[in-house]
This record gives C-alpha cells, sequence and structure tokens, in this order.
C-alpha cells in the first residue's frame, strides 16, 4: 500500500497527511464515540459509511448523516454491496451464528477505508470495534487477523480499546501517547453509554437495534435453503432480497413459494414476478404469492391452495386463482389448505 508520507520519524513527516484519518461510521455507539475521540485528540477525520444492502437498523443512514453533521466532519458514502455478495457466498473464514461472515465482512470494510484512506490522504482508518464485544469477530486474535488480512496492520486503529492492543501507527509516530487511547472490553455497553452522555452525543442507533438482516434466524434459514437448493453461484442480487420479503415455503427440492403478509409486501413481491409464477385472486381478497422453480401441473395447483390458505376464501370453498408467468395465464379453482395442515409447518422457512 502506498501512502503519502515523507519520513518514519517523529517532526519529519507532512503533518497534513499524517494527522488525517477515515473513520467508519456504521450508526451505532461504539463507531460514533471512535470518531469523536480521534477528533478530541486533533486529528483532522473524514467519514465513512459501507452499505452492504443487508442492513436492518431502522434509519441508520440518517444516523450516520446526522453524526457527521454534529461532528462537522465530511462524509464518505460507498456502496460494497457486490464485493459483499461475494463474501456471503464463500467466506474465507466462515460464518458466525446465523449466517454472518463477520470476519471477512470486518476484512472487506477496512480494506475498503484503506482505499479510501489512500484516496483522501490519510494515514489511518479509525473503527468502533471493542475488543471481546463480539465472540467471533472482537477477541484479540480476529482483531490482529483483520488487521493483517486487510493489510492495514497498525493503520487500523481501534480506540476504546487501543490500551489493550498492540502499537499503532499514531502511537509510533509520536501524535497520541498510549493513555490517550480507551480501555474498553467486554458486552456491557455502561461505559460507552456513558460517554456518550458525557460528550452529549445523541445521534446513534440504540446498542439494542441489531444490525445485520444476516444474523436474524429466519434470513439464515432461508438463505441455508437457497444456497443448498439452488448453489451459491446462483443466486443473484435479487434473489437475496426476495429473501426478505413475505412467507418462504419449500415445497419440494425445485419448487419454492413466497406469500405476501400485507399490502406493502404484496407490492414488493409483484416487481419481482419476472421469471417466476405470480399468483393473484381476483374475485376475493388474497395475497400475492410468488412461485420459484419448475412447477408440475400439480405442485402450480397446491402453491395455489397453499397461497390461498391467507386469502379470504372460506377454508371449504374452491377459489379462483390467476397464475401468470412471461406472459402466460392459467386461472386454477383450489380449495384453500385448512390452516392446521401439517405440511404448512413442514414446509414453512424460518418462522
Ligand atoms: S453482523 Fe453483518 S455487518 Fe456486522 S460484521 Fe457481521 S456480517 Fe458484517
Amino acid at each position: 500500500m502506498e501512502i503519502r508520507w515523507s519520513g518514519s520519524t517523529p517532526g519529519t513527516y507532512d503533518t497534513a497527511v499524517e494527522k488525517k484519518a477515515v473513520a467508519l461510521l456504521s450508526g451505532g455507539l461504539d463507531s460514533a464515540l471512535a470518531c469523536e475521540l480521534t477528533l478530541r485528540l486533533g486529528f483532522q477525520v473524514v467519514g465513512l459509511n459501507l452499505a452492504t444492502g443487508f442492513c436492518v437498523g431502522q434509519g441508520r443512514c440518517d444516523t450516520v448523516l446526522a453524526l457527521a453533521a454534529r461532528l462537522g466532519i465530511p462524509l464518505r458514502l460507498r456502496d460494497v454491496g457486490a464485493e459483499f455478495l461475494e463474501v456471503v457466498r464463500s467466506p474465507k473464514f466462515g460464518y458466525g451464528s446465523g449466517m454472518n461472515p463477520c470476519l471477512d465482512c470486518r476484512i472487506l470494510m477496512a480494506r475498503t477505508a484503506g482505499k479510501v484512506m489512500e484516496e483522501e490522504g490519510a494515514s489511518f482508518v479509525v473503527t468502533g470495534e471493542v475488543l471481546g464485544q463480539r465472540p467471533m469477530s472482537q477477541h484479540r486474535k480476529a482483531l490482529d487477523l483483520v488487521a493483517a488480512e486487510s493489510g492495514l496492520g497498525e493503520r487500523l486503529v481501534r480506540p476504546l480499546s487501543g490500551r489493550l492492543l498492540g502499537p499503532t501507527y499514531p502511537e509510533r509516530m509520536g501524535f497520541v501517547r498510549r493513555e490517550d487511547w480507551l480501555d474498553i472490553q467486554g458486552r456491557s455497553r455502561r461505559r460507552q453509554l456513558a460517554l456518550a452522555r458525557e460528550w452529549g452525543l445523541t445521534e446513534f442507533v440504540q446498542p439494542s437495534g441489531g444490525c445485520c438482516l444476516l444474523l436474524t434466524k429466519t434470513y439464515a434459514v432461508r438463505l441455508r435453503d437457497a444456497f443448498r437448493h439452488r448453489g451459491t453461484e446462483a443466486l443473484t442480487a435479487e434473489d437475496f432480497a426476495l429473501l426478505r420479503y413475505g412467507r418462504h415455503f419449500r415445497l419440494s427440492p425445485r419448487v419454492k413459494v413466497i406469500v405476501g403478509r400485507d399490502e406493502g409486501e404484496n407490492a414488493v413481491l409483484a416487481g419481482f414476478s419476472r421469471g417466476r409464477w405470480a399468483l393473484a385472486f381476483p374475485a376475493v381478497p388474497g395475497p400475492v404469492a410468488l412461485v420459484e422453480g419448475d412447477p408440475s401441473p400439480e405442485e402450480l395447483e397446491l402453491a395455489a391452495a397453499l397461497a390461498a390458505r391467507y386469502s379470504d376464501a372460506r377454508a371449504e370453498d374452491q377459489v379462483l386463482v390467476r397464475a401468470t408467468w412471461d406472459g402466460e395465464a392459467r386461472e386454477l379453482s383450489v380449495v384453500p389448505l385448512a390452516p392446521d395442515d401439517p405440511r404448512i409447518g413442514r414446509w414453512n422457512l424460518g418462522e
């Protein structure tokens, strides 16, 4: 990595370059504090928010914008969705409790921040990682691994736990003393919340708010199912997105049904109908449903009967279902499956 600097000992550096950092901002408390502390230590900071496409925190983006405005720092926004999908498909360091490839994700984020560091003429990257806060990605070995694999080494700085970790570039250059970093560790957020109060920081998403779709049980079950039945490489970005919406049912190795749960989801599912059978209820209020795969006529009828279970049709009555696929339309007359049909539970993915 080429860094613009003019010497290796304090006093011979280009101050403007050396005292500038790029801070990764997620919208969470820890990254906000790490950024604030870096500013308090006299560094110029550029904020960086990376969009993976798997974020679930309400208003995270707005929070990052508000934080940058409050701190008076420029903010860079970058979409890493395509690279992130590659990481999700085949993480070098595996998954956590869900389908969360946290180590590979942090390496990708640090590596991307390193590129922005070069573009910005900064000399190090700041993150809000806290030693011991997350079992998979924030123990000591994991933090060191991310620093090494991202290529940043001692230029990857975690100010909230800095006193407990190895020496960093700003320390070696004499910009900060070791004791300027904090020594926070563990899962409790008590010290961070106290610091936020002391520093008047309110622009962060509450720590309990969750952050990543890949950590959720439902999404993880659906993604594993999709990988198993379609292979990791066949899934498109649209397929990953569709796993978020509706109820998902695996009818057979080659057929899956997705049923909207409300008007909002019905509208979203209608937008995913290309390349899938779309089921609608012309005679009674009912959901939009999609059928993936290559269903036989019997499987399409079964999918319609399953979708009809979530319509306003009475359980014992025949109901009309219109099935369309790429210009082809079929009218099916089906009896809705009974709500207590045991197959529904067996087919259901993740609820
Ligand atoms: S929880 Fe999601 S966003 Fe956070 S590090 Fe893990 S994979 Fe990345």
